[in-house]
């Protein structure tokens, strides 16, 4: 399915958005937050260090691997997974609880590992894959960030090919020509989403 509206198959409220590197996927979903401040958005947990301008618990909970490995043994992650073949990230799974509970909608914006895990713990979740107008237009974006060394930027290319092959996965694919129109269409989801 090519529409962000068009009657996706399932509806809940809890959205999990992924798709390849670069694709805009922070960008949306904090347009998202900016024009709907009610919908929660989980802060993941990472291994890698902050770049300039993040933020801890804001961007990301940046931890290292010993404190990663004690969330782990504990079960307080919904999903975890190794991205990029350079740092692990996963989603506390608490603060999830607790916005369901809570009756907001929640989003989680994780990569496709973490997508897969979630479908078989949380399989009414909505599965919205974000996606890039072309492949060119992937390849710009990542390289116009410039916040990647060459050699980063080789690697995430290479998962972002294995991704985009994953898109019949999801329930719904939003094309990010523009952010706010694609956060749009993804907000247009959880409206639409059951709130039971
Ligand atoms: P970045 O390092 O550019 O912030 O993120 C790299 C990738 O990690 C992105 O594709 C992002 O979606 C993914 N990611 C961020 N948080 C999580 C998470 O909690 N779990 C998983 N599985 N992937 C995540």
């Amino acid at each position: 399915m090519e529409s962000g509206t068009s009657n996706p198959t399932r509806r809940s409220r809890l959205i999990v958005l992924a798709g390849p590197t670069a694709v805009g996927k922070g960008t949306v979903a904090a347009d998202v937050r900016r024009t709907h401040p009610e919908v929660w958005l989980s802060v993941s947990a990472t291994t890698r260090p902050p770049r300039p301008g993040e933020e801890n618990g804001v961007h990301y909970w940046f931890v290292s691997d010993q404190e990663f490995d004690a969330m782990i043994e504990k079960g307080d992650l919904l999903e975890w997974a190794v991205v990029h073949k350079a740092a692990r990230y996963g989603t506390p799974r608490g603060p999830v609880d607790l916005a369901l509970a809570s009756g907001h909608p929640a989003m989680l914006e994780i990569d496709l590992q973490g997508a897969r895990q979630v479908r078989e713990t949380m399989p009414d979740a909505l599965f919205v894959f974000l996606k890039p107008p072309s492949w060119d237009e992937l390849v710009r974006r990542l390289v116009g960030r410039g916040t990647e060394s060459e050699a980063e930027r080789e690697r995430r290319l290479e998962t972002a090919r294995a991704e985009l092959a994953a898109e019949s996965e999801f329930d719904v694919t939003i094309v990010n020509h523009e952010v706010h129109a694609a956060a749009e269409q993804l907000v247009a989801l959880m409206v639409g989403s059951n709130s039971s």
